[in-house]
């Protein structure tokens, strides 16, 4: 703003026109300085003494300019009456423009009519000078001549006249700075708009939609060579689908906005592109869209990320459930397996009844069932009679024929709380819970009939000979066992296939 003269401010041809009447009015020279140069800006009303003598010639001229200058300098805000440098009468007013002093106002060459006009000096200018002493004392004389209070009424006039053309040119300088900020911020909106990575554009979507304006990366993301170019083609051939454009429309229609749309687009050549969209809507009165302003971002590198991402995603998914589901085979084959093994390792392999070791953990627990509630317990030892006959006559897979159908005939003769076991050899166990003496007797009883009566196919008839004990609470598994034994030999001696009674005695 510091550079602006008032010329640049005013209209000089109104000002002058002003000017020109205000002489007409008053026949009192007046003029503008400018303050910068001293330059006349305005002059009317000045054809007398100054123009044709002081100013035309360049020694006088000089005095006028010093006293210009002088006066100029040190204008305040009121008005300054004086007596120029060449001894004649003036006014001046300043033209201060926010703050600054830019010209000035000046009234010139008059006569108060009470002055006394000292005609020596002016004769003496002449010879100084060299002016034609006549013409100019006639031009002297010829200075317009006005009363005090004449002048006082042209003067206060003229302060307002001087405001006057200062408040316009403050006017037109508050203009000229608003217009300047405005390019400024123009200036700045449309190198933002020209450099950021971002689609901007301004579209009448009616139709196939014509776009208004598009920003260089518009032209970037769609792979156009111009935007020039890019102002041929129809909005709805950067759609890959009329469909998408058809519902987002919809919405534009409905709301007046999106945010953050994606929209699947494509470029010049085709190629297939996802953009996320923000739009604005300006309807007009019957509320048709009539402009639409946009801002579109490419984001078909992250939406492919995004799919990649979802893609690995779901196979890894798939690997966890195909892994998972093996795994889960594979646990329930190794559960398989165990209880196999679990099986095995308690079972007889070849009466598949329990083994010894099943029927040590069984007696265990049902020892200190026993023991703990004093529930009665017992348990017969059976032994085949003679087996080693069997053997011997029919060879050992007949013996273990006859010891597999003896663990068949006693299974299916018992509790399913019983414990059956192989003990060793032709050696069988039966632990009876919740059995006493009497009952166990009488089970073995029924088991050496049952097998008196059974017939082997080869072997014939082979009995059996038991002995039955019952725990007591001073017993181990053993010393139980050891009992039934004790009474197997009794069996046994007393001429087989028969049941002996642990006796009382036997526990001492
Ligand atoms: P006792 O009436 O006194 O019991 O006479 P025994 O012949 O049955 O008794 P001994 O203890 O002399 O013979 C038992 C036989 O049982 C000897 C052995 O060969 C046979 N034996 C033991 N285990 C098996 C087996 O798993 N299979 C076969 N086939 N025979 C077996
Ligand atoms: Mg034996
Ligand atoms: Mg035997």
């Amino acid at each position: 703003m510091s550079e602006y003269r008032l010329s640049d401010l005013l209209d000089m041809s109104t000002v002058q026109k002003l000017a020109d009447s205000n002489f007409k009015a008053t026949g009192l020279p007046m003029s503008i300085i400018d303050k910068t140069d001293g330059s006349f800006l305005v002059k009317a009303g000045w054809g007398g003494i100054c123009t044709n003598f002081h100013r035309a010639n360049p020694r006088s001229l000089e005095q006028c300019l010093i006293s210009d200058s002088v006066v100029n300098d040190h204008l305040d805000e009121a008005s300054h009456q004086y007596i120029c440098k060449n001894g004649l009468r003036h006014f001046a007013m300043p033209i201060i423009v926010d703050g600054r002093h830019l010209g000035s106002l000046f009234l010139s060459q008059f006569w108060y009519d009470s002055d006394v006009i000292d005609q020596d000096y002016f004769i003496n200018q002449a010879s100084k000078y060299g002016f034609d002493v006549d013409i100019y004392l006639d031009a002297l004389k010829r200075m317009p001549v006005f009363s005090r209070e004449t002048v006082d009424y042209i003067v206060a006039y003229d302060e307002s006249l001087a405001r006057f053309i200062a408040d316009l040119a403050e006017h037109s300088l508050r203009f000229i700075e608003s217009q300047e900020s405005l390019i400024e911020s123009e200036d700045k909106y449309r190198t933002l708009v020209d450099n950021v990575p971002i689609g901007i554009y301004r579209i009448n979507p009616a139709g196939q939609g014509s776009f208004i304006k598009v920003n260089p990366a518009m032209v970037e993301i769609f792979g156009f060579d111009s935007s020039d170019e890019f102002m041929q083609v129809a909005v709805s051939d950067l759609y890959q689908s009329l469909d998408s454009r058809k519902s987002y429309m919809k919405k534009m229609q409905a709301d007046g906005f999106v945010k953050d749309l994606e929209l699947a687009l494509k470029k010049k050549d085709g190629t297939p592109i996802w953009c996320s969209l923000t739009a604005t809507a300006q309807f007009d009165e019957q509320r048709v869209i009539r402009l639409m302003d946009c801002v579109i971002e490419d984001i078909t590198e992250r939406k492919n990320a995004q799919e990649e991402l979802q893609i690995a995603h779901a196979e890894l998914e798939m690997r966890v459930r195909e892994r998972t589901a093996e795994l889960m085979v594979e646990v329930a084959e190794r559960r398989r397996f165990e209880e196999k093994f679990r099986e095995l390792s308690e079972t007889d392999h070849l009466t598949m009844i329990y083994n010894r070791r099943k029927l040590n953990d069984v007696m265990t627990i049902e020892i200190e069932k026993a023991r703990r509630y004093a529930r009665p317990l017992s348990l017969i030892m059976m032994d085949l009679d003679h087996f080693k006959r069997v053997n011997d006559t029919y060879g050992h897979s007949v013996g273990d024929s006859v010891l597999k159908a003896t663990a068949h005939i006693v299974s299916g003769m018992l509790r399913i709380v019983d414990v059956f076991a192989r003990f060793g050899g032709e050696e069988f166990i039966v632990l009876c819970p919740e059995t006493d003496i009497d009952g166990a007797a009488a089970l073995a009883n029924k088991i050496r009939i049952a097998m008196e009566e059974f017939s082997h196919p080869v072997a014939g008839t082979v009995t059996v000979s038991a002995g039955v004990a019952e725990y007591n609470q001073n017993n181990t598994g053993m010393a139980l066992i050891e009992k039934a034994d004790l009474a197997l030999y009794t069996a046994k001696k007393a001429g087989r296939n028969r049941v002996a009674i642990a006796s009382a005695q036997a526990e001492e």
